[in-house]
């Protein structure tokens, strides 16, 4: 960085174009503008480090300056061209920058330390009222800024969450969710039964009908388990062909109500698959009812017994297993 103090007239046709001098009359701060500097930062560097306290406000007289998280030209949030200023939060409060700014090109600024900045202010209010103008455009940068990083992160725990291939939720959104919607029943006293189901013979329709058509087939079960189940139903794919489905509120009863119209529907709605030829899948369910001081994983034990069973029993059925708690009560 090079430093020069220069006379103010020498800045007057630039100024004029600053926002933050906008209708003010310069010849008024000429002695201000006189403890000003001028100063240049070569392509690269840092002028603001968020680790470091800023006591001046700066002004681009030229080149480009670029607000980044990283203290080099990545990713810039927002871009400062000729005529903007930065800093400008420095002026009101002593905390540091909240983010690096950096040189796009070589870059001519005026540095106006805070005690002169506040001199401006009181001979010409009309730079108050630049200020507002600035740090609103700042604020509603910033709020840009804001959320479209939400929305990145929004899109990014989806994509974490969601089995890309059946659109039902992942086996780590299962892992993070169930126990919680386990512990909420705790404290509210509620039932909630578990099920597991199973593609029957699926092996077979890879074999049979192809990879590429066991994909489509998977598409299809998770569509009818998002549109058999209700809206409390939570669903993911547990892995494979197997689907899981925490029914919160649910007694085992009822639940092997809803599993069996599953159960019904799918083998009632034939799969007219990409290249023309229909298939017809079987599934088959464990079920297990959830109880006060149950875990997860045994709820789970539990209903891949009953899953077992359901085989052994023939397939397209469903089975139930109590908890010995339960049988006890
Ligand atoms: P059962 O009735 O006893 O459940 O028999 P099954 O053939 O369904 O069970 P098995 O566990 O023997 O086979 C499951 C098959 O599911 C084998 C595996 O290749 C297939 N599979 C698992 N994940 C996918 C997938 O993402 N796409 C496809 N196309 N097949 C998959
Ligand atoms: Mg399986
Ligand atoms: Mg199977």
């Amino acid at each position: 960085m090079t430093e020069t103090r220069i006379p103010s007239e020498k800045l007057a046709a630039q100024l004029s174009a600053a926002s933050i001098f906008r209708d003010v009359d310069l010849a008024a701060i000429a002695a201000e503008l006189g403890e000003s500097r001028t100063m240049s930062v070569d392509v690269g560097n840092v002028l603001l480090d968020p680790k470091q306290i800023n006591a001046d406000i700066f002004v681009v007289l030229g080149g480009e300056l670029l607000v980044c998280l990283e203290p080099r030209v990545v990713n810039p949030l927002v871009r400062l061209a000729v005529g903007d200023c930065v800093g400008e939060l420095s002026i009101i409060d002593t905390s540091p920058p909240s983010a690096y700014v950096v040189a796009a090109v070589e870059t001519e600024l005026l540095a106006i330390p805070k005690p002169v900045f506040w001199q401006m202010l009181t001979l010409q209010p009309a730079m108050a009222l630049n200020l507002l103008h600035v740090l609103t455009r700042r604020i509603r940068e910033n709020n840009v800024v804001l959320l479209g990083s939400l929305e990145l992160q929004r899109e990014y725990r989806n994509k974490a969450e969601t089995d890309a291939l059946t659109g039902l939720q992942n086996r780590a959104w299962f892992e993070d969710v169930f126990p919680k919607q386990l512990e909420l029943c705790e404290r509210t006293g509620q039932n909630a039964s578990l099920l597991m189901v199973d593609i029957d013979h699926f092996k077979a329709v890879n074999d049979q009908y192809g990879h590429q058509s066991g994909d489509e087939a998977l598409r299809h079960i998770g569509m009818m388990l998002r549109r058999s189940l209700r809206a409390t139903d939570l669903c993911a794919r547990y892995g494979g062909e197997e689907m899981i489905v925490l029914m919160p509120g649910t007694e085992i009863a009822q639940a092997r109500l809803v599993a069996d119209r599953l159960r019904e529907n799918i083998a009632a709605t034939s799969l007219v698959l990409q290249d023309g030829r229909t298939l017809t899948l079987k599934v088959s369910g464990g079920l297990s009812q959830w109880q006060a001081g149950c875990r997860l994983v045994d709820l789970i034990h539990a209903a891949d017994q009953a899953l077992y069973r359901a085989k052994e029993g023939g397939r397209n059925q469903i089975a139930m297993s109590y908890l010995p708690a339960v049988l006890g009560r």
